[in-house]
């Protein structure tokens, strides 16, 4: 057990502090079913003290998980450790997680005090910490940039005063691999009392480095690494978690780490699912989770691969769950095996909601003859989606073509009952369904980017459009798919619409 890795995901906090990316509840406790079935160990839920929502969020998170620890971030203050203690003392097995900063920069820049007071600050969140509970962790943050002495001095009272996990974070994406790998050894051989705490690091991707540098510290010590899958969050986002745990099985024979507690084969799974509720895309060219990871298109290539796989291939697709989408239901299918398949590809949808889902199944099934998973995973994560409604698309009409104006006539169901209509021109259909939309919903937004991916191959394939819009200085992200590219346009962007009235009324804070 001394060579198992913990993986610690932090897609519902950190990776939900990437533009775009605020994630409603539904979606949080979706993302946090797919990551216990992917076999993470930590589960890190939010930032309560940051605003009602969060708490809330992280309160059902925690009444959720079951199995997995569940983490949720707190500033060192007593009164914010108290907040997330409140939010977290439910779960089966809770993790409370404390931020400070060390670097110099952040210490006499941004709090103003010096590293004797931080260091008292330390001792005195954990130990107050520790009244609630024994699983505390304690994060310096920037310690990538800190004095590594100092480092050591934070973590050996951190230690002493009962924190079971010591983080040394890259929150800046400054770190190379060597010295990190060096500072992480350096740690673990001055660090008194480190062999009872689980050394742990959290890298950030401004250099395109989190990765390496995770895996340099687990090659010199850390038992424990944080990141996203698909590396979302702030700014360059996280270490993808995806890329670490598939090192550490394709290269096994390097690195000598147990990781057998993950399930590999969850990994393609979860990446769509974060990559759609985020609205944030994988690119094609991503190792391991992108769609071209395991294309091989040169003649010479191809032919190797036809011989033996093995030629060019290091990893199989199947093991991180790239296998062929299979035709699996069709027209004729009835709701029995719809449910059926659901809950084997994992859902858990209400009566409700299953009602609804099937309903567009039927719709989309008349429209489509093979129904594959990618089709079902759409379909059920729109329903996650429409949960926010207060505004719901009755329908939308389009005139266009070479000789004709493009005009849009679209009608709006209100949460309030009423019913909007608007009629507009524009250059295209899209612009004149958004100007339609605009005119009736009254939030002014700036489109900032507009995308359209057909969900599976062929031309009666679903369109999965993704738009995003600024409102207000913050960036919305709105997503939805249709047969009908005309209707999933509109629908991309009532749902972005929703999500803006959704995020002002709870009054949500940014961390
Ligand atoms: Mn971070």
């Amino acid at each position: 057990m001394a060579n198992r890795v913990r993986f610690f995901d932090t897609t519902l906090r950190d990776g939900e502090q990437a533009p775009g990316a605020t994630l409603t509840l539904p979606e949080k406790i979706e993302i946090a079913r797919a990551l216990s079935r992917l076999g993470v160990d930590v589960i890190e839920s939010g930032f309560p003290q940051t605003s009602q929502g969060d708490f809330e969020a992280v309160r059902a998170v925690c009444a959720e998980v079951k199995g997995r620890q569940v983490a949720a971030l707190s500033g060192y203050k007593r009164e914010q450790i108290d907040r997330t203690w409140e939010a977290i003392k439910d779960a089966e097995a809770p993790l409370l997680h404390i931020v400070l900063s060390t670097s110099d920069i952040h210490l006499q820049g941004y709090l103003g005090i010096s590293r004797e007071q931080a260091l008292e600050l330390c001792r005195e969140a954990v130990r107050h910490a520790r009244r609630y509970t024994p699983y505390i962790e304690f994060s310096a943050m920037d310690a990538a940039r800190t004095d590594l002495d100092f480092v050591c001095q934070v973590f050996a009272a951190a230690i002493a005063e009962g924190a079971t996990v010591v983080n040394y974070p890259d929150t800046v994406g400054y770190a190379q691999p060597r010295d990190f790998g060096n500072a992480v050894a350096y740690i673990r051989d001055h660090v008194p009392g480190i062999e009872q705490a689980i050394l742990s690091v959290h890298c950030h991707d401004d250099l395109g480095l989190a990765t390496a540098n995770s895996l340099a510290a687990i090659e010199n010590g850390a038992m424990q690494v944080e990141g996203t899958v698909n590396g979302v969050g702030e700014r360059a986002g996280n270490t993808a978690l995806e890329e670490v745990i598939m090192a550490l099985t394709t290269r096994k024979d390097y690195f000598q780490k147990d990781v057998s507690h993950i399930d590999t084969t969850q990994i393609a799974r979860t990446s769509r699912l974060i990559s759609r509720l985020t609205g944030c895309v994988v690119q094609p060219n991503k190792a391991v989770v992108g769609a071209n990871a395991f294309a091989h298109s040169s003649g010479l290539h191809q032919a190797g691969m036809m011989r033996n796989p093995l030629t060019f291939e290091i990893m199989q697709p199947e093991m991180v769950g790239w296998g062929d989408s299979q035709i699996i239901l069709g027209k004729t299918s009835g709701r029995h095996a719809f449910a059926e398949h659901l809950r084997k590809l994992g859902y858990h949808l209400n009566e409700g909601q299953l009602a609804s889902a099937f309903q567009r199944f039927k719709e989309i099934a008349d429209k489509k003859k093979e129904i594959l998973d990618a089709d079902l995973e759409a379909l059920v994560e729109a329903e996650y989606r429409q949960r926010i409604q207060h505004y719901t698309l009755d329908q939308v009409q389009v005139t266009c073509g070479d000789h004709s104006i493009p005009t849009a006539t679209v009608r709006l169901n209100a949460e309030s009952g009423s019913q909007l209509q608007e009629a507009a021109t524009g250059t295209g259909p899209v612009d004149a369904i958004y100007k339609a939309i605009n005119r009736m919903v009254n939030i002014p937004n700036r489109l900032e980017e507009y995308t359209v991916q057909s969900v599976t191959e062929g031309l009666d394939a679903q369109a999965d459009v993704r738009v995003r819009i600024e409102a207000g200085d913050q960036i919305y992200v709105g997503r939805a798919a249709s047969t009908d590219i005309t209707v999933a346009s509109a629908l991309a962007l009532v749902d972005a619409l929703n999500r803006v009235v959704d995020a002002r009324s709870r009054g949500r804070a940014v961390a």
